[in-house]
């Protein structure tokens, strides 16, 4: 059989896997390690540096070595996050002939792929060394929260570095492919993985036969171990500065030695109570002379400059948990994963949180390599019985007319799907739509993220909302997203995979849906829709009609003011529902309204 590795392309460090005598083994690389540090350099004589030998150059060749590459890609060099990352690295991000994110080394640019096509290349080259032979195939795990971009940009690093890219998966549900590798067990479980860059949260059923299925998934990309490293550097330049009024992050050096320091130190924290931060020469001061930076940290102060972000991740646990619509209390088991969990702050925050202690079972470095090498080995052997059924991160959907958000694909789908709704034109002639396809959860469009565009032509004039465009979406097994346009009388269509503009400023994504507009496509409504409406509608007037005379009725018991108060909460929910124009939640409501009338007839035919 076919060789596949598993990769785990992490922020801080990558680690590779494989399935060897049907069990997964992490693969060590030529210095013994078990997972290799994500780290790109190139030397002053042009040398390419990969890995621990990357890492240990770090400080005297700050500007040419390139960390958490993983936090720039897939991403617009305007985003915020972008504009974040240049403030606290020593190398030079700078900004790519289509709004994309490059990385300047040796006067050379670099896209993220490229970057991340060489770390794919050493941990391919690792795991030929072990296997003593050719690799092609492999699994590569993102964040579960990755967007489309993200994903598209991850598989074209593989590309790059000569890997066909079988399957992209989550991490956390190839943390509980391994977690549950090998026993036979139905539970629901959660992995919560807080990694260098990136917090990710799964909820996952683990049925018989090897059904692994995610329930709900949630995360942030832009919280990880830097962060923490982060407040750990701003608590020592301070305290730098006002002893000496000098700003250590004007010298790219001392702010590498820096950064070295504070995770060094935030690692050390998770095993001792109190650890000294020893920086010699760090600067020089205005009178040629050296100074040096020396300060010891406790595990409390660090827990204090942290907490916010742990309390961060635990405020998406909840609602990870809400969106599977279960209690704490159903969470059979909990995988940490990530090196961030070594925190014993974290680890309390979680088990605090869930109420149980969390599995020690799993490794947290080497459990998502792992989880990708039995994912592979699983798709290439057809005797192996396991079915992964993960979900989608985001609602998918697409803006209409008046700056609403339609999604189609709601979030926490299982993947892959396909849907497709019918929509309309917005104006009288109108020959083009401009279909803006967009994730999220917000009803207005400039609160979500555009994942791209795309016109569609040609159509026929005809008055406003006479033209039925059917737009589908579909989403693969990779989680990677294609979108498509018909003119249903014509059969005219346009389709993308989107990989476009993500991570555009508010301001960019309000101006583009502006300029747009006359474009935009209106939600049809179906005949089935517009009864919805309209029974609610007569429902309402009835149930308002009636209100007083019921409310005078049953005053005088508290059940009947209780039951008044309910029915005065139906009413303006559906009140609002129709003003919105949402039609599920109107059909959601058009039962309650219908009991509250019945009731209504029934006080008011009594009494009379
Ligand atoms: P990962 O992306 O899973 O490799 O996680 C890397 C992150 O975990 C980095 O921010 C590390 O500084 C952090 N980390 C590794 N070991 C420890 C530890 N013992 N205590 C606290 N954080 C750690």
């Amino acid at each position: 059989m076919e060789r596949v590795i598993g990769i785990d392309l992490g922020t801080t460090n990558s680690c590779v896997a494989v399935v060897e005598n049907g069990a997964p083994v992490v693969i060590p690389n030529r210095g013994g390690y078990k997972t290799t540090p994500s780290m790109v350099a190139i030397t002053e004589a042009g040398k390419k540096l990969v890995g621990h030998i990357a890492k240990r150059q770090a400080i005297t060749n700050a500007e040419n070595t390139v960390f958490a590459a993983k936090r720039l890609i897939g991403r617009k060099f305007s985003s915020p996050q972008v504009k974040n990352a240049i403030a606290t690295s020593a190398y030079k991000i700078v900004e790519g002939p289509h709004g994309d994110v490059r990385i300047m080394l040796r006067g050379k640019s670099f896209s993220c792929p490229e970057i991340g096509a060489m770390i794919l290349q050493e941990m391919k080259l690792i795991a030929e060394d072990y296997l003593g032979g050719k690799v092609e195939k492999a699994v590569i795990t993102v964040p579960a929260y990755f967007n489309d971009n993200q994903r598209q940009a991850t598989k074209d690093a593989g590309s790059i570095a000569g890997l066909d890219v079988i399957r992209i998966i989550n991490e956390p549900t190839a943390a509980a492919l391994a977690y549950g590798f090998g026993k036979d067990m139905e539970k629901t479980i959660a992995v919560y993985d807080l990694g260098g860059g990136t917090f990710d949260i799964s909820i996952l059923e683990i049925g018989a036969h090897g059904v692994f299925r995610v329930v709900s998934t949630n995360g942030d990309t832009f919280l990880g171990g830097e962060d923490f490293d982060a407040r750990v550097i701003d608590w020592l330049v301070d305290g730098f500065k006002s002893e000496h009024g000098i700003d250590l992050r004007q010298d790219r050096m001392a702010l590498q030695r820096l950064k070295d320091a504070a995770e060094k130190a935030k690692c050390e924290l998770s095993s001792t109570r109190e650890t000294e931060i020893n920086l010699p020469f760090i600067i020089s001061s205005g009178r040629n002379e050296a100074l040096h930076l020396q300060r010891v940290i406790s595990r409390e102060t660090l827990e204090s400059l942290c907490q916010d972000l742990i309390d961060r991740t635990i405020d998406i646990c909840q609602q990870t948990l809400e969106d599977a619509q279960l209690g704490k209390e159903d969470i059979e088991d909990v995988v940490l994963v990530g090196g961030m969990t070594r925190m014993p702050r974290i680890q309390e925050a979680v088990s605090g949180f869930l109420g149980r202690e969390a599995n020690r079972g799993v490794h947290p470095d080497e459990v998502v390599a792992l989880g990708a090498a039995i994912q592979g080995h699983a798709l290439l052997d057809n005797k192996t019985e396991m079915v992964l059924l993960d979900v989608t991160p985001h609602t998918l959907g697409i803006l209409t007319h008046g700056g609403t958000f339609r999604g189609l694909i709601p979030q926490n789908t299982t993947v892959p799907t396909s849907r497709g709704e019918i929509f309309t034109t917005s104006r009288d002639d109108q020959t083009a739509v401009k279909i803006l396809v967009m994730q999220g959860e917000h009803e207005k469009g400039d609160q979500n993220e555009l994942l791209g565009e795309f016109v569609l032509t040609g159509l026929r004039k005809a008055p406003k909302g006479q033209v039925e465009i059917e737009v589908t979406f579909e989403i693969n097994a990779d989680g990677i997203v294609s979108v498509s346009a018909k003119d249903l009388e014509t059969g005219k269509e346009q389709q993308i995979q989107v990989t476009a503009s993500s991570g555009l400023t508010q301001q960019e994504l309000k101006q583009m849906i502006d300029a747009a507009k006359d474009e935009m496509l209106d939600r049809r409504t179906s005949e089935d829709e517009e009864a919805a409406k309209q029974e609610a509608q007569r429902l309402i007037a009835e149930i308002e009609r009636l209100f007083p005379q019921v409310e005078q009725i049953v005053v005088s018991s508290d059940f009947g003011r209780d039951a008044t108060e309910k029915a005065r909460g139906i009413l303006q929910k559906a009140k609002a529902a129709m003003q919105r124009g949402d039609v599920q939640e109107i059909k959601d409501q058009i039962e309650a309204l219908g009991r509250t009338a019945r009731m209504f007839r029934g006080v008011v035919q009594k009494t009379s």
